[in-house]
């Protein structure tokens, strides 16, 4: 089964059998070598979040790391803030996602690393493996959220 351009699916990612997080992402090209999604910036996407019954760590990795240990998040709403292109080919443990500004301005490039995703049903999946590069338009790189740096 290949997804049509204009078409829009659901990456999910999964953690221990639960969804941990989820964006609508609009094809572009569903080919055998890779797909290409577009992600616009106002997209709102589902993400993990602590529960209301328990206090939150208050900071992005110290809450992630609580409740991948914990498995007990609730989802909220959050605004996705710039267009990306994904490109992803079958089989690699990262995606490329080139970024532009609401100026049409080239923002940059993510390397987000990730486990090489599957098809499902709807659309894709494949769970985020936290650390990741940026590099800026003239491929300049680091690497982003490593604790050593
Ligand atoms: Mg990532």
């Amino acid at each position: 089964m290949t997804w049509a351009p204009g078409e829009v699916v659901v990456h999910q990612e999964v953690w221990r059998d639960r969804v941990w997080a989820a964006r609508p992402l609009v094809v572009v090209e569903d080919s055998p070598d890779r797909m290409l999604f577009w992600l616009p910036a106002g997209t709102v996407r589902k993400v993990p979040w602590t529960p209301p019954h328990r206090p939150d760590p208050g900071e992005g990795t110290a809450r992630v790391l609580d409740l991948l240990a914990r498995g007990d998040w609730i989802h909220v709403d959050h605004v996705w803030d710039v267009s990306c292109l994904w490109i992803l080919r079958p089989g690699d443990w990262h995606a490329v996602w080139v970024s532009w500004l609401p100026s049409g301005e080239r923002y940059g490039f993510y390397v987000n690393l990730q486990q090489s995703f599957r098809r499902t049903a709807v659309g894709i999946e494949s769970m985020d493996l936290a650390l990741d590069v940026v590099a800026t338009p003239d491929r300049v790189w680091w690497w982003k959220d490593d604790a050593s740096s």
